[in-house]
């Protein structure tokens, strides 16, 4: 949605195909980052976007036992928003349609499945779709493929992926928020355990670890059981625990993966975002890397898209330059996910005793300036992107 509103801005005809009827998923991450919201300034949307319904997360904390921890303090960050903007992501979507829409060259097709790509010559000029009328043909300059971690496009182009391994999964949930519970978002740290928990203002999004495939053993314990474990991690949810979670159905796995593409594209084909790169959930940063992503292709993709001399060879280089741009960020940011599940979740969640403050979070607690470079990793990245694509067409009145 972000690359279809900055390629329209740019003059460039665009359709987006979305295969549900509408944006309403839950638990799919609502974690809009400062380096998202930079880039909302640039286009020259953050105020409006932030008319949006949101929190704002100013920092993120760690409790071990009883004790406590500032890990990321985002108002070190010299971003214009120094807090995570936490916005259900059918606002987001909804905001980006909404402003894509008011140039003339955006199409959103709701409903509209792409099931395979169109080729000739060796070149991808277009993809089939499924519609709710029957199959139809779109045909394109370029194809991207930003079609999420399950990619039908990047399936039916065969990019190679590399799967990067993982030892967790995550069990989401959503427990009620009283008035006397404490603000913040935090991360808990219990005996062979681990649980998020974000503060939405009236409930907690709550991310809890478990190791990879142990989902059904936890449903074989029980539900008894289970809340047991998280009340045992979150002594304050005792009251609710049993309402909050009444039966399986309140429990949502996410398989998490963590993979890559090889080659990011094919002749006439892109893939961005979690297509080209499945993120882990630590740090949250899935939606804001899908967003570089966005960027740095419109940068180097929309003024040559624009204009109607390009050539399929100059075409084809440009999707290689775009690969080559979010390669890196991507590397190290997979890197380092993986090593704080490898060193750090997956050990905790092994752990028989009672876990002590690790020795990073007691640095952090006895100096605060140093909470800045985990806020700047989470909230900025590696390789931060500016929108440099131009606004070519004016805009419609809303
Ligand atoms: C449970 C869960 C929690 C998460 N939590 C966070 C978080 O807190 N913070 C964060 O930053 N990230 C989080 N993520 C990751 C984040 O959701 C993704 O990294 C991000 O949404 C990737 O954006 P994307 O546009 O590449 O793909 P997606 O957001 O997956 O979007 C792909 C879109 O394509 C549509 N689609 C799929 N297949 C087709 C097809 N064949 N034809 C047409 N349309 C199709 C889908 O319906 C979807 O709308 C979470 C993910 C999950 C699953």
């Amino acid at each position: 949605m972000m690359l279809g509103l900055l390629l329209a801005r740019a003059g460039v005809d665009v359709t987006v195909l979305e295969k549900h009827s509408d944006f309403l998923r839950d638990f799919r991450g609502d974690t809009v980052h400062p380096s998202t919201l930079e880039v909302m300034h640039e286009l020259g949307l953050l105020e409006s976007f932030l008319q949006r319904p949101h929190d704002k997360a100013h920092d993120i904390r760690a409790f071990v036992g009883g004790a406590q921890a500032i890990v990321a303090d985002f108002s070190r960050l010299r971003t214009r928003c120094r807090f995570i903007a936490m916005v259900p992501q059918w606002e987001f979507l909804d905001f980006l349609r909404c402003e894509a829409s008011l140039h003339p060259g955006f199409r959103l097709a709701m409903n509209t499945q792409a099931v395979g790509l169109i080729e000739e010559d060796g070149r991808v000029v277009g993809v089939r779709a499924r519609t709710p009328t029957g199959e139809t043909a779109v045909r394109a300059d370029l194809v991207i493929g930003a079609d999420g971690r399950q990619s039908a496009v990047r399936e039916a182009a065969g990019l190679q992926v590399v799967n990067l391994g993982t030892p967790i999964d995550v069990l989401w949930m959503r427990i009620i928020k009283r008035r006397s519970d404490p603000a913040g978002s935090a991360g808990r740290i219990g005996t062979g355990r681990f649980m998020a928990m974000i503060d939405r203002g009236t409930y907690w999004q709550c991310a809890y670890v478990i190791h990879k495939g142990g989902n059904e053993a936890i449903r074989a314990r029980g539900l008894e059981a289970f809340r047991a474990d998280i009340t045992a991690l979150v002594p304050l949810f005792a009251d609710r625990i049993k309402a909050e979670l009444a039966d399986w159905d309140d429990v949502k796995l996410l398989s998490v993966s963590v993979d890559r593409l090889v080659k990011w594209w094919k002749p006439g084909l892109l893939c961005i975002g979690d297509a080209a790169h499945a993120m882990s959930p630590i740090g949250g940063v899935g939606i804001n890397l899908a967003v570089q992503d966005a960027v740095a292709a419109a940068n180097v993709l929309a003024a040559p898209l624009a204009d109607a001399k390009l050539t399929a060879d100059t075409l084809t280089r440009l999707l290689a330059k775009v690969q080559k741009r979010r390669m890196w960020p991507t590397r190290l940011t997979q890197a380092v996910q993986v090593a704080a599940q490898n060193r750090m979740l997956d050990p905790l969640l092994d752990g028989t005793r009672p876990p002590e403050m690790p020795f990073a979070l007691k640095l952090l607690n006895r100096w605060p300036a140093l909470r800045t470079w985990p806020a700047y990793a989470v909230g900025v990245g590696a390789r931060p992107e500016h929108v440099n694509s131009p606004e070519a067409v004016p805009r419609r009145k809303a």
